[in-house]
């Protein structure tokens, strides 16, 4: 089942642009996330080949996905743990809502998980009325304010501390500073609690490491530790394919993912999960289950053109130097993958090129998402697939498809080429005004609208080497 978003994706971006708070705070963070990505890929040294090396393992993890699941299934139920597939968002809601039952909770508390929020697990819990809180303070701040992530790493980058601070102070009544310290510390102490009096502890999964049955997550905050070991039952989301082979794969990814991701050396926390709490541990849930979410993962499996894409492992690199995502945040995308990585994953997770063909429009094509992307996916080819699909589905608007058709007619003989390009030099000195088309007709009136279009020359190249050939055949003057 398709959710298709409110509003179109042309009248989702119009909001994003008018929202001049949001730009600059996407801006900001973005940011000094390149700047710092650039920076601890440069001194790692060699970046080419650990990325060669991380997208070599992805790729043999998703073409072997089958084998790496059965063995990873098998040694979490080794170690005791509760191992659950879910074909569907629905299956996996359900399958923790039954959990939830049968513990018979009142409250649950999260680490951050975008599978978690893929399957819309929070609406499912408020709804039967159990209480669900968010601890990572990014997604604290925006279940605060009744909003979805906008950005993969940084749920509340579109954000910035005065909005924050008058939002703490709403629900608190105090009187809160907008300085970091003060608004960590009131988050710190709401939190305290909720750590304490939950049921549950939900988290997500960076990596599961088939050969131990174990969970991986890279943190920052510490909120992913007291999850996963402060209440009883532990329950793990993991997209299907976020696997590892063995324990020494996980070097490659410790370098790839918070480099790519924050632009750190390495997470303050790196948190491997091994099951339930075992004879002997100190701390850990007494119980432990991994809902294992396949939602449209297994049709890319065996797309040629799209498999590649399963290889992701979510550090939105590819967000932050995308020049459409920069200008109107995540929420334009509709959907709960922004950026690039969200315009090729949406179409393929929901199955409806009716509803999310257009995401793959909301690029420029420039490639800045390949070059940045730490696994090596070629989003900006997936994005012209993408649009292939589109058009042969005939879901592109026949205004389009009509002029597209003439233009290649046109393009495809040398004469025709030349009269369109004349007819179009007689229309300048209608339109033109010092070198530059300020309002274009019809589709060109969008790219008119925001900056100026350059005039085409009066004399086509091949009218002017003509000329100029003929000068210097006929021994014209030329330095
Ligand atoms: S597509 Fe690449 S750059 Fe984008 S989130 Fe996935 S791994 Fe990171």
């Amino acid at each position: 089942m398709s959710v298709k978003p409110a509003l179109p994706l042309k009248e989702r971006m119009k909001h994003a642009i008018a929202d001049e708070t949001l730009i600059a705070a996407v801006k900001k963070t973005t940011d000094r996330l390149e700047g710092g990505k650039l920076s601890s890929s440069e001194a790692l040294g060699n970046w080419e080949e650990w990325r060669k090396q991380g997208s070599r393992i992805r790729s043999h993890v998703v073409e072997h996905l089958d084998y790496y699941l059965g063995q990873l299934i098998e040694n979490v139920k080794k170690r005791g743990g509760h191992v659950h597939i879910a074909d569907s968002a629905k299956e996996a809601v359900d399958i923790f809502l039954r959990i939830t039952r049968e513990k018979n909770a009142k409250s649950v508390i999260k680490s951050k998980s975008m599978v978690s929020e893929e399957v819309h697990v929070n609406k499912a819990l408020e709804d039967i009325g159990v209480e669900v809180i968010e601890s990572d303070l990014g997604e604290y701040i925006i279940q605060l304010f009744g909003e979805a992530p906008s950005h993969i790493i940084v749920p509340a980058i579109h954000k910035n501390r005065y909005q924050i601070k008058d939002k703490f102070n709403e629900i608190s009544g105090e009187n809160l500073t907008e300085d970091t310290p003060t608004l960590t510390a009131f988050a710190r102490r709401q939190l305290r609690k909720a750590f304490l009096q939950a049921d549950i502890g939900v988290s997500g999964c960076n990596f599961a490491i088939a050969e131990t049955g174990s969970i991986v997550m890279f943190t920052n905050e510490g909120n992913g530790r007291m999850v996963t070991t402060l209440p009883p039952v532990h329950v793990a989301f993991m997209g299907m394919e976020r696997l590892i082979p063995s324990f020494e794969d996980l070097e490659t990814f410790v370098n790839l993912l918070p480099r790519s991701a924050t632009g750190q050396k390495i997470t303050t926390y790196v948190s491997v999960i091994n099951g339930a709490r075992q004879e002997g541990d100190l701390d850990g849930a007494q119980e432990f289950h991994l809902i294992i979410v396949d939602n449209g993962r297994s049709k890319i499996l065996g797309d040629e053109e799209f498999q590649e894409v399963l290889n992701c492992i979510r550090c939105g690199a590819c967000l932050n130097v995308c020049p459409v995502y920069r200008h109107i945040g995540g929420h334009a995308y509709g959907d709960v993958y922004p950026g690039p990585i969200g315009a090729v994953l949406t179409p393929l997770l929901r199955d409806d090129m009716e509803t999310w063909g257009d995401l793959p429009y909301a690029s420029s094509l420039c490639g800045a998402c390949t070059e940045a992307c730490p696994v090596r996916i070629p989003l900006h080819d997936m994005l012209v697939r993408h649009r292939a699909r589109y058009v042969k589905l005939g879901l592109a608007p026949k205004w389009e498809q009509m002029a597209f058709k003439a233009w290649s007619k046109t393009f495809a003989r040398p004469g025709r080429y030349k009269l369109s390009m004349k007819a179009a030099r007689l229309m300048v000195p209608f339109m033109a005004r010092d070198g530059f088309i300020e309002k274009g007709p019809l589709n060109m009136m969008g790219w008119t609208h925001a900056r100026h279009f350059p005039s085409p020359a009066k004399q086509s190249f091949r009218e002017q080497w003509s000329k100029l050939s003929g000068e210097l055949k006929g021994g014209g003057d030329h330095e």
